[in-house]
């Protein structure tokens, strides 16, 4: 079985992909499980909860990755390094995740541990595991490991753009030059290589610009804490519940 694939848009630049499972699901033996444990506002316009993503035979070979790690995370890994020791990765690249994260530290040490016994392969992710990379990847990263923190999740708020390489989701390139942020519609690879902070453009998916409304998920991700911490209080919020409508304004807070 071939683990790392590579779909249209990532082949063209020659970057191989390991799929999880979007956010939270059931697999066919009735586990529930959440593949994306930090997932915020994203997981309302999460592109890979939407179309090929919920292909049936897509969505099983994705819940099955899954499950292969949460069961036998070993077997897995020892499958993974095998499939690496091809000569095809050699100074390729590797994106981990193109949907999921890093869901658990067991999890997360096993790529760390792929990563240091393959270091001819290049090997990049976004992630909203804040606390789990803080804690086990910043003190000694892999040195053939490039990540990006991105906005949308419930660990935003640990986030400093001044010392983190970050990524936010803008309703629209115009929206990121707006911003001075650095667009990586050009090449994913920029959201790690290139300049940051990293403005990302909403995915053309009508009924997702719709609830987007214009923002940028950090602020709606920000509103919605507000929000839910002016619950608790009893309160009124700074903003309105689900935040600041405006979009992109200059501020790459
Ligand atoms: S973390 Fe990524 S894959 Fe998971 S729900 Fe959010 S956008 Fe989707």
């Amino acid at each position: 079985m071939t683990l790392l694939r590579q779909n249209r848009e990532l082949k063209r630049l020659g970057i191989w992909n390991w799929s999880l499972p979007a956010f939270a699901g059931k697999l066919p033996d009735g586990r529930n499980y959440n593949a994306c444990p930090s997932a915020g506002i994203c997981a309302q316009v999460c592109y890979a909860r939407n179309g090929t993503y919920l292909f049936p035979q897509v969505k099983a070979r994705h819940q099955d990755n899954l499950r292969w790690t949460m069961d036998d995370l070993p077997d897995w890994q020892h499958a993974m390094l095998d499939e690496l020791s091809h000569k095809r990765f050699i100074d390729a690249w590797v994106r981990i995740h193109d949907s999921g994260d890093f869901y658990s530290r067991a999890y997360l040490t096993a790529w760390l541990e792929i990563m240091r016994a393959r270091q001819r392969t290049r090997f990049y992710a976004y992630t909203k595991e804040v606390a789990a990379f803080r804690e086990l990847v910043e003190p000694s990263p892999p040195r053939n490991f490039w990540w990006v923190y991105s906005y949308g999740g419930t660990q935003d708020s640990t986030l400093d753009p001044d010392t983190d390489r970050v990524a936010d989701v803008f309703p629209d390139e115009q929206a990121i030059a707006d911003a001075g942020w650095h667009s990586q519609e050009a090449s994913d690879l920029l959201a790690v290589l290139g300049p940051a902070p990293v403005g990302i453009p909403a995915n053309n998916i009508a009924h997702f610009k719709a609830r987007q409304a214009g923002r940028r998920w950090s602020r709606w991700q920000a509103g919605v804490e507000a929000a839910r911490a002016a619950r608790r209080t009893g309160t009124q919020p700074a903003t309105a519940a689900g935040g600041d409508r405006s979009g992109a304004s200059g501020d790459p807070q």
